[in-house]
């Protein structure tokens, strides 16, 4: 078994853990605080770890602990239309009335 990932608060692990279950990866939630009977760590390194088989994919582990850890993406701000001022979504960067580009579009 190998060690992947580990975190003070159990429920990141066990959603690291599911997305590995997802994805057909055999892994293990292990040093939970109130997991007793694993025997020789110590309360001050009581981190919940995510464990996984050998021969387990590392893509398929990065891939699930990089979904479970990533910042939920802020949608785009809307803008106001300095033509037409229309207010118009954030996903655009054309104003739907008029045409006119938004002013900062990159
Ligand atoms: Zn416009």
């Amino acid at each position: 078994m190998t060690r992947v990932f580990s975190h003070p608060d159990p429920a990141i692990t066990h959603l690291v853990l599911n997305r590995l279950e997802q994805l057909g990866v055999d892994a293990v939630i292990q040093g939970e605080a109130n997991g007793r009977g694993m025997g020789e760590v110590p309360p001050i390194a009581a981190w919940s770890e995510v464990w996984v088989a050998d021969g387990a994919s590392l893509a398929d582990v990065e891939a699930a602990v990089a979904e479970v850890t990533a910042e939920p993406e802020a949608p785009p701000a809307s803008w106001t239309c300095p033509t037409c001022d229309e207010v118009v979504g954030g996903q655009f960067n054309v104003c739907w009335a008029c045409g006119t580009f938004a002013p900062d579009a990159a």
